[in-house]
């Protein structure tokens, strides 16, 4: 049988045609969960929902809105009766150095990469409560943890540490609840979001200090969320998952 037979999983930054969103949208679906796309523009994620079929959902959603949160989660409550996942997948990235941020910056890259999983989580949470059961994963990055990335400046690497943080303190909170909350972390995964930014020569130097030896795809970040939505993972909360290649090995 399915992984996510008939569960209703909410994924945010979910419209983008090559991200880790929709790639996780199709294979929650693919396991047979009824999947709401969460993103910033409400036509595309109606479109991106509808191409993978008619019982699927998309919502235009700012996770940095705490009103258009809680309204995301009542519209799938309303549609769908349940919540049983949600990912925490929306970022955004600037590669800039520490003395180039401005106050802006540091706000838009916070704001959205971590006070994003706060709002998107608060919004969820009660109705996890009622059931007496959820599992949420969280977007964090290999940026928290060797403190920098290829694509990410240090604002980015503080908010995915956050993540870290704010995930651990939800899971010990939420624990007695019977709502999981883990954390994924990716190392160079192919997206819109390294797309354009790095030379081939760059991508093949990256990949030789990769112990896989190559970049990673959006499908493999995919799969260690589905691990984590899904039951296979019951006893598993508070956790990490890097999803790297072996890059910290
Ligand atoms: P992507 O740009 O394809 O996807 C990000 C999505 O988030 C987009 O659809 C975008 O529209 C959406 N988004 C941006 N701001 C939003 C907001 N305020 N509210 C709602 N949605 C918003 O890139 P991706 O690589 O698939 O990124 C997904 C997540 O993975 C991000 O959190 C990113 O930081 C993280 N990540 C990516 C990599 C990588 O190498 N690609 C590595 C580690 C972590």
């Amino acid at each position: 049988s399915s992984l996510l037979q008939d569960k209703v999983a909410m994924i945010s930054g979910a419209a983008s045609a090559r991200g880790i969103g929709l790639a996780t949208a199709h294979l929650f679906a693919s396991q047979g969960a009824k999947v709401i796309i969460l993103d910033l523009d409400e036509k595309a994620a109606a479109e991106a929902a509808a191409a993978i079929g008619p019982e699927h959902r998309g919502y235009g959603c700012n996770v940095t809105d705490k009103d258009a949160c809680a309204k995301a989660a009542e519209r799938a409550v309303e549609e769908f009766g349940r919540i049983d996942i949600l990912v925490n997948n929306a970022g955004i990235t600037q590669p800039v150095k520490t003395l180039e941020i401005d106050p802006a910056s540091w706000d838009r890259i916070l704001d959205v990469n971590l006070r994003g999983v706060l709002y998107l989580s608060q919004a969820v949470i009660p109705q996890m409560q009622k059931q007496q059961s959820g599992s949420i994963a969280c977007m964090s990055s290999v940026s928290a943890q060797r403190g920098g990335g290829i694509l990410g400046g240090p604002h980015y690497s503080a908010a995915k540490a956050g993540v870290l943080g704010l995930a651990k303190a939800m899971a010990r909170e939420f624990g007695p609840d019977n709502i999981r909350v883990n954390c994924v972390t990716p190392g160079l995964i192919q997206t819109d979001i390294s797309a354009g930014k790095l030379s081939d020569e760059q991508k093949g130097d990256i990949a030789a200090s990769i112990p896989l030896n190559r970049l990673g795809n959006a499908n493999e970040v995919a799969g260690a969320y589905l691990f984590l939505a899904s039951d296979l993972s019951s006893y598993i909360t508070g956790a990490v998952i890097d999803v790297n290649g072996g890059m910290l090995i």
